[in-house]
C-alpha cells in the first residue's frame, strides 16, 4: 500500500486510519504531528503536541508533515524493557517470544546466557524497525560442575536445544574457568563468539570450600581479571548472584549488572541474613554505577508458602536498600514463558514502589540500561520516536500498562498480526531459567 499524498497535509486520523496507511515497516518513517497525547515526562503525564521526523522525536513542527495522529487523550509511554530472559534463544521458537514481547510492549531485551549458534539463526529476525532489539550474552563463564552445567544437560537430553547434544555445550552454551590460566588460554575463543556482554556466575560463594555447598559458581577471586579484561574488550559484565556474599564479591569485583536480586530463591534453612545485601555493599554498588536486575517473581516457584513469604520480605528489604543507596533497579524476569510484564506486576505487589517510581523503572530505566549508549527511555526532542499509547493513565490504575492502542518504533507503526504472519511461529519448545 503506497502512502497516500492526499494525507500528506494537516488532515487529522485516528489511531485505526494510521494503522491502516502506515503498515509498511520497509517505508520510510512518515514525519507525522502526534496530537491530543499525554506524554509521559518521568514525573507525570504532560499534554504536548510531539512529531516524529526521520525516526526520531522533534518538539518542533517540521516543514512539511504526512500526516497528523489525533490520540484522542492517551497516554503515551516509552516502550518497555526486559533486562533478563533466555527466551530469544532459537530460530525454532523465537518467532512466537518477538510477538509476545511486541504485545506487551517490550521493545528492549537482554538476553542473558544462550547458544551463540542458534541465536545466528535468530539475528535476522531482530534488531530491526518492526522487531524487538536484542543483546546476547551467549555462553556465560562458570566453574566445574557449576551452573548452568547441569541445566543446559538435561535440556539437551530432552531434546530442547535444537538438536545440540551434551557433549556440544563446552565452550558454546558455557565456559569452565577454574583459574586465570584457563581464562586467559579461553578468552580468544569468547571473544570469536562476539557477545554484547559477558555473562558470569557467582552461587553461594560463602560456602564455596565447604561440603555443604548446593551450587557452584566461579571462584570469586576470579571474577576480578574476567572484569578486567571484558572492560579492557569493551563488555560490560552481568553476574548471576544467589546471596548477599555473591552480592558483594560481584560489587567489589567492579561488574556492571547484577543479574537477579538476592531472595530471588529462598533455600531452606537459611536466615533471612543470607540475602539481605548490607548497607555498605549497597553503597558501593551505587557509587560505582552497578545496575541489579530484579527476577523477584521466580520466588513464586517456591513450593514452601513460608519461604516463599520470606523470599519476599527479602526482596522488599533490599529493593528499598538499593534505591535509597542511588542504585539503578531494573525490570527482568528470567520467566522463558513470559516478558517483563509479569514481573513488573510482581514488583507492583510487592508493594515497596509506587506507580510512578515503577514505571519509570521499566520504561526508562530499563531500557537504557540494555542499550546504554542510545536515545531511549525518554519522550524528549531528538530521541528515538518509539513509544506506546495507552488507554488510560498507569499512574492512577497500574494495569493500563496493559491497555496498549499503539505502538510504534522508531517512527514506524508495529502491527503486532502482521508480525505474527510474516516470522510464521512455531510452538514454543524449550523452556530454560538460567
Ligand atoms: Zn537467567
Amino acid at each position: 500500500m503506497a502512502r497516500r499524498a492526499v494525507r500528506g497535509s494537516d488532515a487529522h486520523m485516528n489511531v485505526d486510519e494510521f494503522a491502516s496507511l502506515w503498515s509498511r515497516p520497509d517505508d520510510r518513517p512518515p514525519s507525522l504531528t502526534i496530537a491530543n497525547g499525554r506524554w509521559f515526562d518521568g514525573r507525570g503525564f504532560d499534554a504536548v503536541t510531539m512529531h516524529t521526523v526521520d525516526g526520531r522525536l522533534s518538539r518542533r513542527r517540521p516543514r512539511t508533515i504526512d500526516g497528523v495522529v489525533d490520540l484522542a487523550g492517551m497516554y503515551v509511554v516509552p516502550p518497555f524493557g526486559e533486562a533478563h530472559n533466555h527466551n530469544l534463544h532459537s530460530r525454532d521458537d523465537g518467532a512466537e517470544a518477538i510477538r509476545r514481547y511486541l504485545a506487551a510492549g517490550v521493545f528492549y531485551v537482554l538476553i542473558a546466557n544462550n547458544l551463540p549458534t542458534l541465536a545466528r539463526g535468530l539475528r535476522p529476525m531482530l534488531n530491526t524497525p518492526t522487531s524487538v532489539d536484542a543483546v546476547f550474552a551467549h555462553g556465560g563463564l562458570t566453574a566445574s560442575d557449576g551452573h548452568p552445567i547441569a541445566l543446559y544437560e538435561r535440556l539437551a537430553e530432552q531434546a530442547l536445544l535444537s538438536g545440540f547434544t551434551r557433549s556440544q555445550l563446552a565452550d558454546e552454551a558455557y565456559y569452565v574457568i577454574d583459574s586465570v590460566d584457563e581464562l586467559v588460554r579461553k578468552w580468544p575463543r569468547i571473544m570469536s563468539r562476539t557477545p554484547d556482554l559477558i555473562k558470569t556466575f557467582l552461587l553461594f560463594s560463602e560456602e564455596r570450600d565447604q561440603a555443604l555447598q548446593h551450587h557452584v559458581g566461579l571462584d570469586p577471586a576470579i571474577l576480578p581479571e574476567i572484569v578486567r579484561m571484558a572492560h579492557q574488550a569493551g563488555l560490560r559484565v552481568a553476574v548471576h548472584v544467589e546471596t548477599a556474599a555473591d552480592f558483594h564479591y560481584a560489587v567489589c569485583a567492579g561488574v556492571n549488572l547484577v543479574a537477579h536480586l538476592p531472595g530471588h530463591s529462598y533455600r531452606a534453612g537459611y536466615e533471612p541474613a543470607t540475602y539481605e545485601i548490607s548497607p555498605a555493599d549497597a553503597r558501593c554498588a551505587g557509587d560505582r554505577g552497578v545496575i541489579v536486575v530484579t527476577t523477584g517473581r521466580l520466588a513464586r516457584r517456591i513450593k514452601d508458602p513460608d519461604r516463599v513469604a520470606r523470599a519476599l520480605d527479602v526482596q522488599r528489604h533490599n529493593i528499598r536498600l538499593l534505591l535509597s543507596s542511588g542504585v539503578r533497579v531494573v525490570v527482568g524476569s528470567d520467566d522463558y514463558s513470559d516478558t517483563s510484564l509479569g514481573e513488573a506486576n510482581h514488583l507492583h505487589a510487592l508493594d515497596v514502589l509506587d506507580n510512578l517510581a515503577l514505571l519509570r523503572m521499566w520504561c526508562c530505566d530499563t531500557p537504557r540500561a540494555i542499550f546504554p549508549d542510545r536515545r531511549i527511555g525518554e519522550l524528549a526532542d531528538g530521541y528515538e520516536a518509539s513509544f506506546l499509547a495507552l488507554a488510560g493513565n498507569p499512574l492512577d490504575a497500574w494495569h493500563h500498562v496493559t491497555s496498549i492502542r499503539l505502538r510504534v518504533k522508531q517512527g514506524r507503526l508495529l502491527n503486532v498480526a502482521r508480525a505474527r504472519a510474516s516470522f510464521a511461529p512455531t510452538a514454543s519448545r524449550c523452556k530454560t531459567t538460567v
